[in-house]
């Protein structure tokens, strides 16, 4: 409840691993002072007649410029995924202050569809359905039913959508299941990945390794109870027992703090001074890092230790998991599809911005030969240097580049999404939006193009958001920013022109 707030980053180490002593040192974290506006209730009579509907206020963002409130469209006292009307209110120069009423402006993105509202399935036979994805996990959270739009259809599918905890702390997943039919919709892990991975289980102290060894002869966790670790790094001071890693660890996080807050006056990943938690060591020998939405955390493994190096080492990848944190916060897009894409190219974009945009490549630092590092994980500025297996038209497997234009997106049809197919392709068609940012930056600048991708993202997209969306809330960002017929929105139109958007 701090209006007030400092950033605060922790950083526990998991149990199980030495930890180098060092002398105590402590850290200066910088001072964020931004009040927290105050909640607007409207009359319905306020809400313009174009917009108008079963609307209920939900999240609020603001940067320096815009206060935006999200109201969510409901149907029949149901959730409508991602269709929300957004009333955007500029602020006045007096930083903090709401400007007048009637400054406020909307943007309509309610979904229009016609749907039978009854289902058709029961609830139990879905959970049926739902279970054999995650045999040994219950539900952890009622399920609901939610209507999920397809705006290119102008249709909708009404599912239940069943949240499943992990075990210990992190590790859930989103399992949806048609309410009309009972087929398997999605079942999507609620860890957002730099490459999708697969675990399983075992014990110790405060995390629970996978039996099974991964490709590179590392263990995922399966669980990570952050609180049975050890605290190294409390409030920006650093323990005796803080490693090396753990003070890699400080030292991304207050970059990635660092730029939301110098950049776009954001107060911590969720805009409310949190503390930004890491945990380092997680897993044995292994290679990857993640954001755990359940918990806020951010946690790294060590790499194989041959191939790939500490995952505390490549600034973009901690700021592209970071900004999954701050991704959740405000337009929350699906991990999955076209809007899970969307997810991963701007955690992408951001990544390589708090990096210095220095190489345009993600993760080239965790390579421990540069040779092979020098593609990383996705290339931004050239995607074709990443290939994935892939089918021609016959189904022989090819091996296809990943997208720099919308024709070359990767397409799942009516496929369920899932770990199978990399969640509809959120790591794989997420270069479209990445090598977009790049574009940006060479036309408009970095910190403009860095401005017009933040303001999409918290003033207009939202959680079904598609690639159209996406090149949509980019000229309405640059638009409300720059003045539609400037420089900067021409430039802007150029890119998505390039990018076949
Ligand atoms: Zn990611």
């Amino acid at each position: 409840m701090t209006r007030f707030s400092f950033f605060a980053t922790s950083i526990a180490l998991a149990a199980g691993l030495t930890a180098v002593d060092s002398s105590a040192q402590s850290f200066s974290v910088p001072a964020a002072a931004f009040g927290r506006l105050p909640r607007i209730t409207l009359a319905k009579s306020a809400i313009p007649a174009a917009v108008a509907g079963d609307l209920i206020p939900s999240l609020e963002n603001v940067t320096a410029e815009l206060h935006t409130q999200r109201f969510q469209h409901r149907v029949g006292g149901i959730e409508v995924l991602g269709s929300q009307a957004l009333r955007h209110t500029r602020l006045s120069p007096v930083q903090g202050m709401l400007g007048l009423g009637d400054q406020a402006q909307w943007t309509d993105q309610l979904a229009k569809f016609d749907l039978d509202l009854t289902p058709r399935v029961s609830e139990s036979d879905a959970l049926g359905v739902a279970l054999q994805e995650t045999p040994t996990q219950q539900p952890s959270v009622e399920p609901r039913l939610l209507i999920i739009p397809n705006a290119r259809a102008h249709a909708a599918r009404l599912v239940y959508r069943f949240e499943i905890a992990g075990q210990g702390e992190i590790a859930g997943r989103i399992v949806d299941v048609d309410a009309h039919t009972g087929r398997l919709v999605a079942s999507v892990s609620r860890h957002w990945e730099i490459a999708p991975i697969d675990v399983y289980t075992t014990n110790t102290r405060c995390q629970t390794l996978s039996p099974v060894t991964d490709d590179l002869g590392g263990s995922a966790p399966i669980s990570v109870e952050y609180k049975k670790c050890l605290k190294v790094i409390k409030a920006g001071v650093a323990q005796p027992s803080a490693d090396e890693m753990a003070i890699q660890a400080f030292t991304n996080s207050q970059l990635v703090l660092n730029y939301y807050w110098s950049g776009h006056r954001r107060d911590s990943f969720d805009n409310q001074g949190s503390a930004l938690v890491s945990v380092v060591h997680v897993g044995d020998k292994w290679t990857n890092a993640f954001w755990d939405s359940e918990n806020d955390i951010m946690a790294y493994g060590d790499g194989d230790g041959v191939k790939f190096r500490n995952l505390t080492l490549s600034l973009d990848v901690a700021g592209h998991e970071m900004t999954h944190g701050v991704v959740s916060k405000t337009a929350n897009l699906e991990y999955q599809g076209e809007s899970g894409a969307l997810n991963e190219g701007l955690a992408d974009f951001f990544g390589e911005t708090i990096e210095g945009q220095k190489d345009w490549v993600m993760g080239r630092d965790l390579f421990t030969d540069p040779s092979e590092g020098k593609n990383g994980l996705r290339n931004l500025f050239d995607p074709s240097k990443t290939k994935y297996r892939w089918y021609d038209d016959q189904g022989d497997p090819i091996r296809k580049s990943a997208p720099a234009h919308y024709s070359e997106i990767f397409q799942f049809g009516d496929e369920p999404c899932g770990p199978m197919n990399d969640n509809c392709g959120v790591h794989m068609n997420a270069t479209l939006v990445g090598h977009a940012g790049y574009l940006m930056v060479q036309a408009i600048g970095p910190e403009k193009a860095g401005k017009v991708m933040y303001s999409a993202l918290v003033h207009y997209l939202t959680e079904t958001s598609d690639f159209a969306a996406f090149a949509k809330a980019a000229r309405e960002a640059c638009a409300q920013l720059y003045g539609s017929s400037g420089a900067e929105c021409t430039a802007l139109d150029g890119v998505m022109v390039k990018v076949g958007l």
